[in-house]
């Protein structure tokens, strides 16, 4: 069983203790380190769900009451709500990054700019930057993603992801870590290599963290990334986490200079996209241990740490209760579960021509013993047997039902999900508002209800003493 191990919730527990007794006594002042953390397509279901999952191992193991797997970052004192929506509606990542990042509403698609007016704006990354802070830029998604590079880059369309890998090695950041560089040498890959420009430009590129880099700017790539993604947290991935890459950053910038830290968890928002429930949940725990790094770091420097917690969209319309366990859940079973989506959709890839009981038998074993065979599943199955175009036209309302994933893992995923009592409304974002936690320096800035660029303006304040 894949679950977490009972040494590191009590670890956690310790922590969440420790972090309580910070709040007590926080003097005001400037802040000058400050850590803005989001979780990609993290609503507050998926902090819920994360939470009663972690409760749920904790039950199993017959330890403390349910109460006390609270996530660090819903233990923070100050809490809020952001409004979410772009220039265009429901917001993709690109526009919110922007929001949050300059604190200018833009279009779905773009990054740092307004593609009509071409108005390019200022990151709030960059502002620090330009004050002498030191910075940096943290994700378990690629580099160029919409979130990272709203942090020091523009583009019209956020998929110019070379000119982005260029903008960011003329950022000045001095720290970079994530899963690296998507198509370093461009699509055609006929360009000069990111990696090298980087190098060129004065930035080490390290692939292990106990490497030596001379002090300067630094670049950490997941040694194990695949496609510029960090490897999913459920699949047992190995390297570092993205709590070790925050370490890593504080030990790199934290000086008398201050410094600006945003950290994205990229992939809660792909696998909720995925109504992967699981792998949605185990995103959100590593993110919320990467939060209690810098709550272990604002003991160094309580009086000017501000640590800030959000997302920039939901994702899915994950819902927490459901027809099936009348609304009762049960998420440890979760833990059941073997692997990220992407797996489960390989291995049927590659079975293709094999026995409905056969599939079905792989499926109990990966997702959990409770699948059966349902109308759903059977239909599901059939289509996957199929070539990927027939597919698209067997059934109307094929795109519904399982956008571009592989209709049997979809099935089998949400006959497994509604197991737990969660289930979903899309395969894209919703327009939920997400929830703001801060602690620190200025925190109390961040209660209440604002628009998501209300986060690049109150970090703004706190930098500037809380005026
Ligand atoms: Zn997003």
């Amino acid at each position: 069983m894949r679950g977490i191990s009972a040494e590191k919730i009590m670890r956690r527990f310790l922590l969440l203790s420790l972090a309580a007794l910070l709040f007590i006594g926080r003097a005001e002042g400037a802040a000058k380190h400050i850590f803005l953390f989001i979780g990609d397509g993290m609503g507050t279901a998926q902090r819920n769900a994360a939470e009663m999952y972690l409760a749920g191992m904790r039950d199993a193991l017959g330890d403390v009451t349910p109460r006390e797997a609270q996530l660090a970052m819903n233990s923070l004192p100050a809490q809020g709500f952001i409004i979410t929506d772009s220039l265009s509606g429901v917001t993709d990542s690109a526009a919110a990054g922007t929001a949050l990042a300059s604190g200018h509403k833009t279009l779905n698609g773009a990054v740092g700019m307004n593609p009509k007016s071409g108005e390019k704006f200022v990151s709030i990354a960059e502002t620090a930057h330009r004050r002498g802070m030191k910075t940096g830029v943290v994700t378990s998604s690629f580099f160029q993603d919409a979130t990272p590079a709203a942090f020091y880059g523009q583009a019209k369309k956020r998929t110019e992801h070379y000119s982005l890998g260029v903008q960011l090695t003329d950022s000045g950041h001095e720290y970079f870590g994530g899963g690296g560089f998507r198509n370093p040498k461009g699509r055609d890959k006929k360009s000069a290599d990111l990696y090298g420009a980087a190098s060129s430009k004065g930035y080490a590129v390290i692939r292990d963290l106990g490497e030596q880099a001379a002090a300067g700017k630094v670049i950490a790539v997941h040694p194990k990334a695949s496609n510029g993604y960090m490897p999913w947290v459920i699949d047992e991935r190995g390297g570092p986490s993205l709590a070790d890459l925050v370490d890593y950053g504080i030990g790199r910038l934290d000086g008398d200079d201050g410094f600006f830290m945003m950290v994205e968890g990229g992939k809660i928002d792909l696998a909720c996209h995925a109504h992967d429930a699981a792998a949605a949940v185990r995103e959100t725990i590593e993110f919320d241990e990467a939060v209690e790094r810098a709550l272990e770091f604002m003991k160094r420097r309580p009086e000017s740490t501000l640590i800030v917690v959000t997302g920039d969209h939901e994702t899915g319309g994950m819902t927490l209760g459901s027809f099936n366990t009348e609304s009762n859940t049960v998420y440890d079973t979760l833990s059941l579960q073997q692997g990220s989506y992407s797996v489960f959709e390989r291995r049927t890839a590659s079975k293709k021509g094999e026995k409905m009981a056969d599939a079905m038998d792989a499926a109990k074993k990966f997702f959990g013993p409770w699948l059966t065979v349902t109308p759903d599943i059977e239909k599901a199955f059939k289509l996957s047997a199929m070539d990927a175009k027939k597919r698209k036209t067997a059934v109307a309302d094929y795109n519904k039902r399982y956008s571009a994933y592989d209709p049997f893992t979809v099935a089998c995923m949400a006959l497994s999900n509604a197991q737990c009592g969660i289930t979903w409304s899309t395969f894209v974002h919703t327009g939920k508002k997400v929830p703001v936690s801060a602690a620190g320096a200025s925190s109390e800035l961040f209660a209440g209800e604002y628009e998501n660029t209300g986060i690049c303006d109150r970090i703004l304040s706190a930098m500037n003493d809380g005026q």
